[in-house]
């Protein structure tokens, strides 16, 4: 055979023919290097004593220990045996052992015996057949020492844990010349990383859990690392092509402060302090602005399109609806009312006529301000010279779209937008190639927002509470979910709940507007639009698109069927009130049967800070649902826990910008393997290395 490889595959592993390929196939291991890096799930305890009752059958192998309390011998015919039952605290099981009559003279009635191996199910008793064993004189005290480690690998439908076991026995020895070290010894120590080769053979076959965690420590730390040296990487090549310097002055300063009604507060001012240094260099800004929804961060990047604006340069703001991007539009003209700062809205359903004037304004350099949605994208708009792209309300991660704004040979400083508290792995990973600068509290003179769990058996209540808003002059939400991942069906709980809250009890003959997902954009911005200048106080809303939305009078907002939406879902919900100075109230309704649902929702009872919101939801949807790696472009992580790993990810985190900083290309002689791990774990689908 010749000279095993890693990427041979592995049908030409000793023992492996083509029907154990196809099988391994299936589990997505190829070559040596996947059968190397297919680790195990778990570990067995092969003689670790479990209570009988704990047994369900289908378990792989268990030890268990008991009062043997009968015996029974099935001397004759093909199969004859010996059987005993067994008794522990919890449960009884049978144990066989074929042609085992040899064992009556040992195993009697009273005596304790230990026995372990692969567990069965017969006429719904637990059995072991032909099982280790060992006669004991106290189970609690059995010397059953020296617990072996039992690997057990993810199966096939075809393929077992122990048939996989078995074949990587075979190439596991290699791992020591097959696997690849990517750092040095002093490196390795200061980090207490064990050697990469050791480590990949300790995840099959440790010594002990300790000696597993130091294993598993050490891939972590490199998946981690891998990926972080790609978005140092990335990052790296978005800052190194030129953009338009932004200097600012106090004089300028002092002119876009008396812009604003009202002074900036602590958390906006250090936001500033941090854009405006970034856009002062001739490298583009990459800047996450992260901060509840009212905390200020339309003024903050108001404040650096001024900027850009004073340099006689143009700036875009970008939001996701066009409510939305008129609602910016307003709010823009009303603080630059009577400036010479000249503004646009560009938004999709503009006439022709009116869209060609803003076209040639925005290439001529006309238009200083401009303000859209993703019409802004249009391969028909040209800027004159266009420094600064801020993108409102990125709550979708859909960050890597932002290409889409380009001026000509520039490119622009870009500033994202978010009211999703975005918790502190996400920041490193999703939007780890974006510095983060957080508003972290409210403009004062706010109005406080108290939440409440509630059933359905409050409901006149809370309508009779709800009507009393009303007649006070006030608005309320009432949110319904996504019911089903029907449309219709979506459509008949918020349209049924209009229909009878406007028809019966106590909201009867309430204006009240509707908005769902199967409506028209166009009537779904007229709901939105007659609830924000108050001619509805209720609005029944099935799709919380906007998001944003910005109605002052609005303070009461009832979330219906609450435990199906997300937590930080939720606090984006409870966001859309309490933005005036009065206080607020959020109350969410969670069906009956749904306690679990409840002590999840208490959480945003307890606390309005979104970031520990964020956390949990994080913690309790589990990182896989967020962190689908590869649909960020992001090599798939197989052994590291973003959440539990986390120090690990800033440790790699600072490690792998050192190592491009130093070295951006990875050119250097010893970067030579993470250069070639770089170029398989991200296989093309970004060009990182090319040109850098
Ligand atoms: P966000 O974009 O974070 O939701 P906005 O910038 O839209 O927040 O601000 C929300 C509201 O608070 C707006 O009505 C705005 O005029 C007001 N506001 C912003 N900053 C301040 C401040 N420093 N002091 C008082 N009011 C402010
Ligand atoms: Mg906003």
């Amino acid at each position: 055979m010749a000279a095993i490889k890693l990427d041979m595959p592995v049908q030409y592993v000793k023992g492996v023919g083509p029907a154990r390929a196809v099988q391994l196939a299936e589990l997505g291991i190829h070559t040596v290097g996947d059968l190397l890096t297919y680790y195990p799930r778990r570990f067995d305890l092969r003689k670790q004593v479990q209570p009988i009752g704990s047994l369900r059958g289908g378990e792989e192998t268990a030890t268990v220990a008991g009062e043997v309390f009968s015996t029974h011998e099935k001397p004759h015919g093909r199969l004859p045996y010996f059987e005993c039952c067994i008794r522990d605290p919890s449960g009884w099981a049978a144990v066989k052992w074929f042609h085992g009559r040899y064992l009556r003279d040992s195993i009697k009635e009273g005596i304790q015996l230990a026995v372990s191996g692969k567990v069965g199910v017969y006429e719904e008793a637990i059995q072991f057949i032909n099982p280790r064993f060992q006669i004991i004189w106290d189970p609690a005290g059995t010397d059953l020492s020296q617990d072996e480690l039992l690997p057990v690998y993810p199966a096939g439908a075809k393929l077992s844990s122990g048939a996989i076991g078995q074949i990587v026995k075979k190439v596991l020895p290699l791992a020591g010349e097959l696997i690849a070290e990517w750092f040095d010894g002093e490196y390795l120590s200061g980090r207490e990383l064990m050697p990469r080769p050791r480590a990949v053979a300790a995840m099959h076959r440790p010594e002990d859990k300790d000696h597993w965690g130091s294993a598993r420590r050490r891939l972590a730390y490199d998946e981690c690392f891998l990926m972080q040296l790609g978005i140092a990487i990335s990052r790296m090549k978005q800052v190194s092509r030129p953009a338009h310097p932004l200097p600012s002055s106090p004089e300028i300063d002092r002119r876009i402060r008396a812009r604003f009604p009202f002074s900036l507060t602590k958390a906006q001012d250090r936001a500033i302090k941090q854009i405006v240094a970034d856009i002062v260099r001739p490298r583009p800004m990459n800047r996450l602005l992260q901060g509840d929804v009212g905390s200020g961060k339309t003024v903050v990047a108001l404040y650096a399109c001024l900027v850009a604006v004073a340099n006689r340069k143009q700036a875009a703001i970008m939001a996701p609806t066009e409510i939305l991007a008129v609602q910016h539009y307003e709010r823009i003209n009303q603080y630059l009312a009577g400036s010479k700062v000249r503004t646009a809205l560009l938004v999709g359903g503009q006439n022709p006529a009116q869209r060609q004037e803003i076209l040639a304004g925005l290439s001529a350099g006309q238009i200083d301000i401009v303000v859209g949605t993703h019409a802004l994208l249009g391969e028909d708009v040209r800027f004159g010279e266009l420094a600064l792209v801020v993108v409102d309300e990125q709550h979708k991660f859909g960050v890597r779209q932002r290409t889409g704004i380009r001026g000509k040979g520039f490119a622009p400083h870009y500033l994202v937008m978010t009211a999703t508290p975005i918790p502190r792995t996400l920041a490193m990973t999703v939007f780890g190639d974006l510095d983060v600068s957080v508003i972290d509290s409210s403009p004062p003179g706010r109005g406080k927002t108290t939440t409440k769990i509630a059933g359905q058996t409050d409901l006149p209540m809370i309508l009779r509470a709800v009507r009393q808003a009303i007649d006070a002059g006030q608005q309320a939400y009432f949110i319904y979910p996504l019911v089903s991942p029907s449309p219709e069906l979506e459509f008949t709980a918020a349209q049924e709940a209009y229909r009878e809250l406007g028809s019966c009890g106590p909201l009867a003959g309430a204006p009240m507007g509707l908005i769902h997902g199967q409506m028209p954009q166009r009537l779904k911005d007229r709901a939105m639009l007659d609830f924000r200048e108050g001619r509805t106080k209720l609005l029944v809303a099935s799709v919380v698109v906007e998001v944003g939305l910005d109605v002052p009078a609005a303070n009461v907002i009832v979330v219906m069927h609450a435990e199906r939406f997300g937590l930080a879902q939720l606090h984006q919900l409870r966001g859309r009130v309490g933005r005036a100075r009065q206080d607020a109230i959020c109350i969410l309704v969670a069906s009956p049967g749904s306690e679990t649902a409840r002590r999840r929702l208490a959480i945003l009872e307890a606390t309005t800070d979104g970031f520990k919101i964020a956390e949990e939801d994080l913690r309790l949807r589990g990182p896989g649902e967020l962190f689908g790696t590869a649909q960020h472009g992001l090599p798939e992580l197989k052994v590291a826990d973003l959440l539990e790993d986390f120090d690990l990810l800033r440790l790699a985190r600072k490690d792998a910008f050192e190592v491009v900083a130093a070295d951006p290309g990875l050119n250097a002689p010893h970067n030579q393997q993470l250069r070639k791990e770089m170029l398989a774990a991200y296989a093309g689908r970004l060009d990182l290395l090319e040109g850098a």
